[in-house]
């Protein structure tokens, strides 16, 4: 087997190429998304060529089951601006994140869900607050998810922020943006997605909040239950609580001449 087409444990970047000149990656994990990734490519495409920067769209495909993976490959195929990561079999929204992350060229690197929740035309209101920032996460205003769903996020959040101190109002949001620097070595885990901008402001980033639009889920089904959510998040939280407390950080002094 190739070892570089297996595991990704660290959030990336990836490799720059001499040359690329891409800026802006945007990585987008799919599981079963078929209907919305023509529509979701339609908007983005809009988007991205509004912001004037050379760019690349990476969709993960996450073993889906409906087609999505054939569909992306053929988006690739035609579109040079496109890039295909198709994972042999599902292993969650955070391996496909790491697979994508670990691939991505650009200086910054944004993210956001396949399922049209996030709208792409919010791009300049996150790329304009990254300009202060090394990390961007968005708040999702006007939430369109259901009373439990939204209940479950409030306490997840209120629990994430007491056990790790972090200050992120809402980590639900996927659609978020990074310096590239602020991911370069970041450990992946299962259940990551969620604590990036936190492990990142650990290691000294600066973090910004926008608030967002949200949208209904017109296709295709969520993909998780509350229950799903809940016992994990709640063991990872210790998790990160133990990691935030043994990371390596220092400073190199300069050798006197
Ligand atoms: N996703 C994935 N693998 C999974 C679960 C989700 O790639 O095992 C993707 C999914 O296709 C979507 C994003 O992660 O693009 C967020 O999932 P979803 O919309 O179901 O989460 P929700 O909005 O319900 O919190
Ligand atoms: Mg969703």
């Amino acid at each position: 087997m190739d070892p570089s087409r297996t595991r990704d444990a660290v959030a990336g970047p990836g490799p720059r190429l001499h040359g690329d000149g891409v800026e802006l990656s945007v990585v987008i994990p799919a599981y079963n998304e078929l209907e919305n990734l023509e529509p979701l490519l339609a908007e983005l495409r809009r988007a991205l060529a509004a912001t004037g920067r050379p760019h690349e769209i990476i969709l993960v495909d996450d073993g889906s089951t409906d087609g999505s993976a054939d569909l992306i490959a053929r988006e690739a195929r035609r579109d040079p601006a496109v890039r295909a990561v198709l994972l042999a079999e599902r292993r969650g929204q955070s391996a496909a994140l790491a697979a994508g992350l670990a691939r991505a060229r650009g200086d910054i690197i944004v993210t956001l869900d396949a399922d049209l929740q996030n709208d792409p035309a919010d791009l300049p209101r996150v790329l304009g607050a990254l300009e202060r920032a090394d990390v961007v996460s968005g708040i999702r205003l006007g939430r369109h998810d259901s009373w439990l769903k939204r209940a479950s996020s409030r306490i997840a959040n209120a629990a994430r922020r007491a056990v790790i101190g972090d200050s992120i109002t809402d980590i639900g949001c996927s659609f978020k943006a990074y310096r590239r620097e602020s991911l370069a070595g970041l450990p992946m885990f299962v259940g990551a997605h969620r604590f990036l901008p936190a492990l990142c402001a650990f290691r000294g980033a600066r973090l910004v909040e926008v608030p967002l639009s949200h949208r209904p889920r017109f296709h295709g089904q969520s993909k998780y239950g509350i229950g799903d959510r809940l016992w994990r998040g709640i063991y990872d939280l210790f998790g990160v609580r133990w990691l935030k407390a043994r990371l390596i950080r220092y400073e190199i002094r300069e050798v006197d001449p």
